[in-house]
């Protein structure tokens, strides 16, 4: 598979030994153009024990390679990292959608760019978190 080649590529630059688990779960994320269940992340990994995949997907959040797109009572989401993020921290400027008929996550691009200010604080990132009716639901 190509994204599995890709995900390698992409773990030996980030200095990540390609094991397995790291693969596929990288895999199962640049696959999808959503935001990714951790319930269906668990559906999709055939082989996998609890505590590799809580601590791989630690490292992911750690490097900057993924980041939680919502959190929600029994589940938590998560979508890959553009170039802006590294190991030294996330910079994300896009907020989080989530369509109330088909329950899908997105990471969204909004028209304007988003810019918060708080006089005497210095932010590093910040989380918007829309509900609505996504696109493909609105046709
Ligand atoms: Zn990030
Ligand atoms: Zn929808
Ligand atoms: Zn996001």
């Amino acid at each position: 598979m190509k994204s599995n080649l890709n995900s390698i590529e992409q773990l030996r630059s980030l200095d990540l030994k390609a094991t397995s688990i790291r693969v596929d779960l990288l895999s199962i994320l640049s696959e999808s153009e959503k935001a990714i269940s951790y319930s269906k992340i668990q559906d999709s990994l055939h082989d996998f024990d609890r505590i590799t995949l809580y601590r791989t997907i630690n490292t992911f959040l750690v490097k900057g390679i993924i980041h939680k797109a919502l959190i929600e009572d029994n589940e938590t989401f998560y979508a890959l990292c553009g170039h802006n993020c590294t190991s030294q921290g996330h910079s994300h400027r896009h907020i989080h959608f989530k369509c109330k008929k088909c329950e899908q996550v997105s990471c969204v691009q909004t028209n304007h760019s988003i810019d918060i200010e708080v006089p005497g604080h210095s932010i590093d990132r910040f989380e918007i978190e829309a509900v609505g009716t996504c696109d493909s639901c609105l046709k």
